[in-house]
């Protein structure tokens, strides 16, 4: 059996790995010019050219071939790579990821990125300018202005909502994150709605024009604003889609040969779009292709603000009104739905970070979690 895989980055990297161990014949695609790297870093990284060559890997494996696919033959169980050369599959994986959204207002706008690829990484430090704008307060957006704070550039988040993380933190930790990083030197803006650019004479950004009120200085600006699946080479082949590639329990797709894994699949509505779920459709795909009937199981849904001063861990659904206390800089809130732990929120302390992990979606009772509160 040969199994093609479409994607380098954590799904299709996992899958390719895991099955080479067992002895399967793998061929994994990459439409980037480089290693493995971990995405998840790149804000980190920024303008530290160091750091950043760091995070890629040296030993390509001998499976890796680094052509972007632009075609699948499903009839033909074929896929064509860029240079026009066709592979033959057994089994197909798609584990394409997702592209950073943008905005049309702001395309063709010189000092304008995303940050998705090592690529967008290396051209962001190459062409930052004081001050930055970074438009969407999310994980990302805000990992990402804090980097660049720290490395001395003036650094302004706008949030269309009215809070920072609004997924991942209610309204307390939300407030509790925004003054401290505010503290760090950030500007913060929240319920703030952009709405065109200024240009100077030789047509550089030099200004964001937001909804009722005066402009906001910016020289780069850095769209974090979510994604959108890569569907692209699946809708062509006539695969069923919606915001994802649809996929059952067991990760295959309409096409019972072709599988879709991580940010590109979408299972029962969810496309989580986080490194967990990823690493966990790769572990039951390698199951189903090895003569397995593994369904997948949403992994505990996790995210981590990644600042070496601060933890802040978000679990699961954060919303209703939760079981919470704040002491000080430490805050911690249980959101229960029927019965069951859905989702919390640990910001300035992982000590009951395990006790989160082996109770999510499980039974617990209040007098439990107001035990936990005795901080
Ligand atoms: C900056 C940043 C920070 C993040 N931080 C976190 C975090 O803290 N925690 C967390 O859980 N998640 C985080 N995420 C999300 C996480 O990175 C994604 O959930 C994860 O990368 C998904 O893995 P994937 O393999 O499905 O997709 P991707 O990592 O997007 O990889 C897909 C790969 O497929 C390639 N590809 C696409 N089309 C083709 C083609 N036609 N031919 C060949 N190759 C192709 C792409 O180039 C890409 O390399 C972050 C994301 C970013 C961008």
């Amino acid at each position: 059996m040969h199994i093609v895989i479409i994607g380098n980055g954590v799904a299709g990297a996992t899958v390719a790995q895991k099955l080479t161990q067992i002895g399967v014949g793998v061929t994994l695609f990459a439409e980037e010019p480089y290693g493995f790297y971990s995405r998840i870093m790149l804000p980190h990284s920024l303008y530290d050219k160091q750091a950043l060559a760091h995070l890629i890997s040296n030993n390509d494996p001998p499976y890796l071939v680094k052509k972007p696919v632009t075609a699948i033959f499903c009839e033909e169980k074929q896929v064509e790579t860029g240079d026009g050369e066709r592979y033959s599959y057994d089994k197909l994986i798609i584990a394409t990821g997702s592209r950073s959204r943008t905005l049309d207002i702001f395309s063709n706008t010189d000092g304008v990125c995303t940050l998705r690829t090592f690529y967008d990484a290396q051209l962001l430090g190459d062409t930052l300018r004081s001050p930055v704008v970074v438009l969407g307060g999310g994980l990302l957006g805000l990992e990402t202005a804090l980097s660049l704070n720290r490395k001395g550039f003036a650094v302004t988040v706008c949030e269309a909502a009215d809070r920072i993380m609004v997924r991942q933190l209610d309204s307390r930790a939300a407030m509790m994150l925004k003054t401290r990083l505010e503290r760090k030197g950030l500007t913060i803006r929240e319920g703030v709605r952009t709405i065109g650019r200024r240009l100077d004479s030789w047509e550089k950004l030099v200004a964001l024009e937001v909804e009722g009120s005066s402009e906001i200085p910016c020289k780069t600006l850095i769209l974090s604003l979510g994604v959108s699946p890569e569907i692209t080479l699946a809708k062509e082949a006539g695969l069923r889609v919606q915001r994802g590639i649809l996929v059952d329990e067991y990760l295959r797709t309409s096409d019972e040969h072709i599988y879709a894994i991580g940010d590109c699949a979408e299972y029962e509505g969810q496309i989580p779009g986080i490194v967990p779920v990823a690493l966990a459709m790769a572990e039951a795909v390698v199951a189903n292709l090895t003569g397995g009937q593994k369904s997948y199981q949403e992994p505990v849904l996790f995210t981590r603000f990644k600042d070496e001063e601060l933890q802040v861990v978000s679990v699961g659904s954060v919303t209703g009104n939760p079981l919470s206390k704040e002491n000080g800089e430490r805050y911690e809130a249980y959101f229960l739905k029927d019965g069951t732990l859905d989702g919390a929120i640990l910001y300035g302390s992982g000590e009951h970070l395990k006790f989160v992990r082996e109770h999510y979606q499980k039974p617990v009772s209040e007098e439990e979690l107001s035990a936990l509160l005795d901080f």
